[in-house]
């Protein structure tokens, strides 16, 4: 049978979490690969969705979110960042965050249109671009100084005549960078001068650690009237399996995203709806908490790696450490950890498969953090016990 799958999805095939979750089952590894939290949110949030399908929340929800959700996020915003959102025609709920990109890039991007990104970029980004037919411009994060930063020669260099879209990600996922007020002005800047979109993920803006600040793009000048905003529940509130997510934006925007999500997922699933309004407007103390712990696992964690060879960046954010594995005498990262599994019974992520030039990210693993304290130290040992 000739291939089925249209020719701008292949090359895609099947995700590194996925493959490497997979892994980690079959070999009985411990999974710092796939980031998602081996404890449980807040319980009164558990609660909140339980007791919302027992009272019959069980029907189509409106398509564009509970108005309770769409009020909680508005709130959120004015409360934490001084951004005012209509929560009715300016604050729209998704499939998660990754519905909300998806949905925001189709809806603002076609064929030839040019999308910059941050590389290493999360692996739904390139996918989306593809399937909207748009071209992805990668502008590299490489270490200075112990943090990921990009060059602004490239990033201004990376803008032209097809630009539509620049997407940020911030806090960044794999390599942890926050970045800072000067930063964003650059990219907010260039936004401005040659009309940009602005699409921002956001979703590890409370996982900041030493008192690194999350700084929406929104929130400098001229920018909230060109910034489509994307979170989500899962990494805030511990429940990556909910994918609840919200985008906030101006109502045209929020109107084209409508028009593509409608037909995509048409809603949102109530009970993690009524839930997640819940969780933003009484758990963010349990939040200030996760923020804390996940930075103690965090240092926990690279005194281990560095312990075993790896030479660790230490994140400002997010809950995942990249790692060069230069040290250890290895090239290839997905080489490594492939190999890792079987070797060592630990599952990392290869950062090289969100590089568009693999040969910028060869050199680097991920291992996540939001992990009790002892499958963290057994990971550790494991490791040490192959490295050393
Ligand atoms: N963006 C980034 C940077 C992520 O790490 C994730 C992780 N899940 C997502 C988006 C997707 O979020 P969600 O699960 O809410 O779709
Ligand atoms: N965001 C998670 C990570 O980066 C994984 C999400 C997924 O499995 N698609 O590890």
């Amino acid at each position: 049978m000739s291939e089925p799958l249209v020719p701008r999805m292949q090359g895609f095939g099947t995700t590194i979490f996925a493959e490497m979750s997979a892994l980690a089952v079959e070999t009985g590894s411990i999974n710092l690969g796939q980031g998602f939290p081996d404890t449980d949110g807040p319980p009164a949030m558990l609660d909140t969705a339980i007791e919302a399908i027992r009272s019959g929340l069980n029907q189509y929800p409106p398509g564009p979110g509970l108005p309770e959700l769409r009020q909680a996020v508005a709130d959120q915003k004015r409360e934490r960042y001084g951004l005012s959102y209509d929560p009715a025609a300016e604050v729209f709920v998704t499939v998660g965050a990754t519905e909300g990109i998806a949905a925001s890039v189709l809806a603002l991007t076609g064929p030839g249109d040019e999308v910059i990104a941050f590389e290493p970029t999360y692996d739904s980004y390139a996918a989306t671009i593809a399937l909207a037919g748009a071209v992805l411009r990668p502008v590299t994060l490489r270490p200075d100084g112990g943090r990921f930063t990009f060059d602004p020669d490239e990033l201004r260099a990376a803008v032209g005549p097809r630009t539509r879209m620049i997407l940020v990600n911030s806090p960044h996922n794999p390599v942890g960078t926050v970045f800072t007020r000067d930063e964003l002005e650059l990219i907010a800047g260039l936004c401005r001068e040659h009309d940009l979109v602005a699409l921002t993920d956001e979703v590890y803006e409370y996982l900041t650690f030493d008192g690194a600040e999350h700084i929406p793009l929104a929130t400098l000048p001229g920018m909230r009237e060109r910034t489509v905003a994307v979170s989500s529940v899962g990494k805030t509130f511990s429940v990556t399996g909910w994918k609840t997510g919200w985008v906030t934006a101006p109502a045209p925007y929020i109107r084209a995203v409508q028009t593509v999500k409608q037909f995509t997922t048409f809603a949102v699933g109530g009970p993690w709806q009524r839930a997640t309004a819940y969780a933003l407007g009484n758990e963010l103390p349990w939040v200030e908490e996760l923020r804390a712990s996940l930075q103690a696992k965090r240092d926990r964690l690279i005194t281990g790696l560095e312990a075993a060879g790896f030479t660790a960046f230490r994140p400002q954010g997010t809950y995942f450490v990249q790692t060069d594995i230069g040290p250890l005498g290895f090239k290839d990262g997905v080489e490594l950890a492939r190999a890792l599994p079987g070797k060592a019974g630990v599952v990392a992520i290869p950062s090289q498969v969100f590089y568009q030039r693999p040969d910028e990210g060869a050199r680097f693993v991920r291992f996540a953090f939001c992990k009790k304290d002892e499958v963290i130290d057994e990971a550790v040992e494991r490791l040490r016990r192959v490295t050393g």
